[in-house]
């Protein structure tokens, strides 16, 4: 056991903070783990705990107590003397830490006033203030009995001294930030998931987990999500992706109207995708305050569905602050707790590792000491090197929120060699491939002819192969690591001889001429974000992707010349969805495709691969009865009428709003 206490400074940029690597965060020291079992008296013991801690971190943090308003020299990584001003600015930590640190009840804000009965309510209340609560922990020096009855009355632990209490332009309620991990993904979202489920039943719930398709960025359930146990922050994440898509059409037993559950889902669905943005604006801080405004107006509709009881949730409150901290400190990612959860593993166990387990915390301070001394050493050598800017550099994220643009990634060798019409007809679903092939050649050696014209052509183009070579994904990259791909694989069997189901996934596809006009949203509100580099132009369309090929070398040069001197040559046998309407249902605000059909069958073409934007995940409409033969791996090439998931990731997300 050990209670490590981590500092970081502001002035580091997050992109190079939130890399371990970096060693942006240092372990500053271990707090005792004493649970003070001599002390026999219950409260005597919880106050003696509180007092320890606060003694100790006044301890760790009081020798920067006077250089915060006149300043101390400090030299930085490149040898430049500063005046530095180190500041106590912000408390990274779960909720009884927050308590902890800022002397309150289990049970109250320790951020402002509001009793604990009015938890629930969506109002402001006056925030508490360091200047005058320092007042009342400076009566320990005197009457001791006044400083307890004082403490109670402004629902304080009567700490002696607490360690902030000293340092200088320290705010330590304005000093508390959100915490999604806690308070959103194992809070707000984890009971808002059990509440839909008791709702609408689990059985209902589950079997639609079970025909939700696959995608890069959501996660299967084949199980289902009513039974698991000890459920992780990102495993609610992934729920989160699909949870709206679980409920949408899904009757309440008894035949009640789901629209103001929908309201609440989605708007607090809403909150935790904008809380996560990497950067704000003033109009996406004011869209996070009204979908909390949103969840607000509708939750009692739980309480109706006898769901829950009250709304007096500490968490729930909580979140009424997570706009002013944005705009005070930045956004979350600054400050999330799951940082410090990744840190614990290298400073603290394998710290304790490579001890002897006897008298272990001189020896992890050794050993601490000497890896920081080794790192720095490290750090001086690459630059005496000159390589010092060399590997990637992290994203940084400046300006509006917008999705991360994805660069397009194709394997060197395909994943079949020569697929023959008639495989991919049957094996890949190409029902149309050569006549799409005839009519994409015909328009690569005519541009600018007329659909009419075109078939004309087509007719007349002769195929000279029989065979292309076959890829079965193409990939994103976002800078460094895989950030989405899409799948177009035929059933396969795997090295014990089972089935892998066949995977055709759907993508968001440039369908007209790339616009250079200012981006728009989906929606059509240009004004909110300024430009998203993926969807926004009106010219984009859902599409499966059913094949991804190349013609094959060395008929290139007849077929399609023009073919062999563009950087990408692969292509994509596509069947389109009907274009997305200029709005979505007002009911869930998710948009409604379909299958876009042509003389009774699905629409196809054959589109060049650089063409596909990022993977797109649909979520069936699954009417009041799921079909029996419907599945994760079916359900695309059953099902006929899809939303378009917004929640796959927030990546994702941004092309939404
Ligand atoms: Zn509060």
């Amino acid at each position: 056991m050990a209670y490590p206490i981590y500092m970081t400074i502001g002035n580091i940029l997050k992109a190079l903070r939130c890399k371990p690597s970096y060693h942006a965060q240092v372990l500053i020291g271990y707090i005792p783990t004493t649970k003070l079992e001599g002390i026999s008296n219950k409260t005597a013991r919880r106050r003696a705990l509180g007092n320890l801690f606060h003694a100790c971190m006044h301890h760790v943090l009081g020798p920067i107590g006077p250089y915060g308003e006149t300043g101390v020299a400090m030299m930085s990584g490149d040898g430049v003397w500063c005046r530095c001003h180190p500041i106590f600015a912000v408390f990274v930590g779960d909720y009884p830490e927050q308590a902890l640190v800022t002397c309150t009840y289990n049970g109250r804000c320790p951020k402002c006033t509001i009793s604990p009965g009015q938890l629930g309510e969506y109002k402001t209340f006056p925030p508490r203030v360091q200047s005058t609560t320092s007042n009342t922990f400076l009566l320990a020096d005197s009457d001791i009995r006044a400083f307890h009855t004082v403490c109670h009355k402004s629902g304080l632990k009567p700490v002696f001294h607490p360690f902030w209490q000293t340092l200088p332009l320290t705010d330590i309620f304005v000093s508390i930030t959100p915490d999604i991990l806690h308070q959103m993904l194992q809070g707000m979202i984890k009971y808002l998931i059990r509440w839909v489920i008791d709702i609408f039943g689990a059985a209902g719930v589950d079997a639609r987990c079970r025909v939700i398709p696959p995608n890069h960025r959501t996660m299967l359930f084949r199980k289902g999500i009513s039974t698991l146990s000890r459920v992780t922050g990102q495993e609610h994440k992934k729920m989160c992706a699909i949870l709206l898509g679980l409920i949408v059409d899904l009757p309440i037993p008894g035949g009640h109207d789901s629209s103001r559950i929908l309201n609440a889902a989605r708007s607090l669905l809403d909150f935790l995708y904008l809380a996560q943005f990497q950067s704000h604006t003033s109009k996406t801080i004011a869209k996070l305050e009204e979908s909390l405004a949103t969840f607000h107006e509708f939750k009692e509709v739980f309480i109706d569905f006898g769901a829950r009881e009250h709304f007096n949730i500490p968490k729930l409150h909580s979140l009424s602050h997570y706009a002013t901290s944005i705009q005070l400190f930045g956004t979350t990612d600054n400050y999330n707790t799951e940082q410090s959860e990744r840190l614990h593993i290298d400073l603290t166990k394998n710290a304790y590792r490579a001890t002897n387990h006897k008298d272990e915390y001189a020896q992890m301070t050794v050993w601490l000491e000497r890896r920081e001394k080794l790192q720095r050493h490290l750090a001086f050598i690459n630059w005496k090197q000159q390589n010092y800017l060399e590997g990637p550099q992290p994203q940084m994220c400046i300006g509006p929120p917008c999705a991360h643009s994805l660069t397009l990634r194709m394997a060197r060798h395909p994943s079949s060699k020569a697929v023959s019409w008639d495989d991919l007809h049957h094996r890949y679903g190409a029902v149309e491939f050569q006549d799409a092939l005839a009519d994409f050649l015909a328009q690569v050696h005519n541009p600018g002819l007329s659909q009419r014209e075109l078939r004309w052509h087509a007719a007349n183009i002769l195929i000279p192969f029989c065979a292309v070579p076959v890829f079965h994904n193409v990939k994103f990259t976002d800078g460094t690591e895989i950030a989405d791909s899409v799948h177009a694989r035929p059933e396969q069997r795997d090295m014990h001889g089972r089935i892998i189901p066949s995977r055709f996934d759907t993508a968001l596809v440039q369908s007209g001429p790339q616009c250079n006009a200012p981006a728009q949203g989906i929606r059509g509100e240009s004004q909110l974000y300024q430009s998203s580099n993926l969807i926004v132009c009106s010219g984009c369309q859902i599409a499966q992707v059913q094949v991804v090929f190349q013609i094959p070398s060395k008929w290139v040069q007849d077929v399609a010349p023009s073919l062999d001197t563009s950087p990408l040559t692969h292509l994509a046998y596509v069947e389109w969805f009907t274009p997305l309407k200029a709005t979505p249902d007002p009911k869930h605000l998710m948009y409604r495709v379909s299958r876009q059909m042509q003389d009774g069958s699905r629409r196809a073409s054959i589109i060049s691969v650089d063409r596909i934007r990022c993977s797109i995940h649909l979520l069936p409409r699954f009417g009041p009865v799921i079909p029996q033969d419907w599945n994760s791996f079916t359900v695309l090439d059953k099902c006929h009428t899809f939303y378009v998931n917004p929640f796959s990731d927030v990546n994702n997300y941004l092309n939404f709003i």
